[in-house]
């Protein structure tokens, strides 16, 4: 048995001359995101359709509800393009609905214009026919206990009674690409996900200071990164080395900048890959507040290091909401395992909050930045993670 599904895209809709191209790229999602499944996927009318074979329905569904650009989908049933046929298909679903779903209505879109009859005539020729076939119904427009919805489409027509919320957002790709700088903790994959809800493609970068943090702790950023692709699809994956940095820094520079200028050069490293690989943007978990390097100042002495422009898709949340949308992202289980971060080893006792541009500057006199980063851009192992 086939089973088909009815796509509806919401936001792309809107954006005019744009709007083939957008179209084009979530097809191209939704195609990607089951490419090792023989589910045929076809545009129709401001809608696409799907359809697999029944036994594949609850792995496709769930994966193509994760695809941004998807406002909602839902499960059909089809019959040919007759009324006779449509209505012998309304009292087959109808009758599969439980008894005390006793109240409904009909709605119908045609997108296929040369059918014969206009949606309202649609509507009232299945109602009638409803009532009188499954005695229990009544009418109720106002409040019905389901609405049986009707889609006259160029080849079939669909019917349906319910819809699953698809994420929103825009197709990834549409907007650019930007570098993610996620590390193993919880905010840097919830930045990633809304970043790409936007339309952004991800690359990510990881600092690490093997040896001094495990191979374990890159694992998980690995896994980290394998969840998100389950949205966007591959993630070229950076693992950059910074210990050497961090041993420069804790040997020559003041302990209390210890964060800030590690930050720096981090923030240098992701611009220099940036530059190579056409990357215009970087994204980062950081909020306001939470953390030493958090509060205005310190982001400001951090950012002034690098030209790229950098966002931050969690200002706005709470922690907890942070963690709520990390738990339904599914990254949460994986945040939480226990891990060494590069940025927790030599912690300062006394971090500054409050660092001063001048003296972060005086302090990296000591450090033959040019060559650091170099050495940590040659240090630097790429792998393509996907799900
Ligand atoms: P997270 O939960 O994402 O680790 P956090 O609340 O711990 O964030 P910070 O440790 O101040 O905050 O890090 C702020 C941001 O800097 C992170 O969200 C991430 O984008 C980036 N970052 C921090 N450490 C690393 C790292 N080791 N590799 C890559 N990016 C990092
Ligand atoms: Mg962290």
């Amino acid at each position: 048995m086939t089973s088909t599904i009815l796509i509806r895209f919401g936001e792309i809709a809107l954006k005019g001359k744009n709007r083939r191209y957008f179209e084009n790229v979530l097809l191209q999602n939704l195609k990607s995101a089951v490419q090792d499944m023989p589910v045929q996927i076809k545009r129709m009318h401001g809608r696409f359709t799907a359809t697999f074979s029944e036994d594949d329905a609850a792995a496709v569904i769930d994966r193509l509800s994760k695809v941004f650009g998807v406002v909602s989908l839902s499960q059909v049933s089809t019959a040919a393009l007759e009324l006779e046929a449509i209505k012998g298909k309304a009292v087959e679903v109808v009758r599969s609905l439980p008894e005390q779903m006793d109240t409904f209505k009909v709605e119908t879109r045609r997108s296929n214009k040369s059918f014969p009859l206009t949606s309202p005539e649609i509507n009232r020729q299945v109602g009638a026919h409803l009532l009188q076939r499954c005695p229990r119904l009544k009418v109720d427009v106002h409040r019905p206990a389901f609405i049986l919805f009707i889609e006259i489409g160029m080849q079939e027509a669909y019917l349906y009674h319910n819809s699953i919320h698809g994420p929103g957002g825009l197709p990834v790709g549409v907007t650019g690409k930007a570098m993610l700088l996620l590390s193993g903790g919880i905010d840097s994959p919830v930045a990633g996900w809304m970043a790409m809800k936007r339309g952004l493609s991800l690359e990510a970068l990881h600092f690490h200071s093997f040896p001094f943090t495990s191979k374990h702790s890159q694992e998980k950023v690995i896994e980290l990164c394998r969840r998100l692709s389950r949205y966007g699809g591959p993630i070229p994956l950076h693992m950059v080395n910074v210990a050497e940095i961090q041993k420069e820094i804790r040997a020559k520079c003041p302990e209390e900048l210890g964060i800030i200028l590690l930050r720096r050069m981090m923030l240098r490293i992701t611009e220099a890959m940036g530059k190579q690989r056409g990357i215009k943007a970087m994204v980062t978990g950081e909020s306001l507040g939470q953390v030493a390097s958090q509060t205005l100042e310190s982001m400001e002495v951090i950012s002034a290091a690098a030209r790229m422009l950098i966002l931050r898709p969690l200002l706005g949340l709470d922690k907890h909401e942070i963690v709520e949308k990390a738990e339904a992202i599914d990254t949460y289980p994986v945040s939480i395992r226990p891990f060494e971060d590069c940025c927790t080893l030599f912690v300062p006792r006394h971090p500054a909050t409050r660092p001063n541009l001048a003296r972060v500057e005086q302090a990296e006199k000591s450090l033959e930045i040019d060559r650091l980063l170099y050495e940590a851009l040659e240090n630097t192992e790429t792998q393509i993670i996907e799900y």
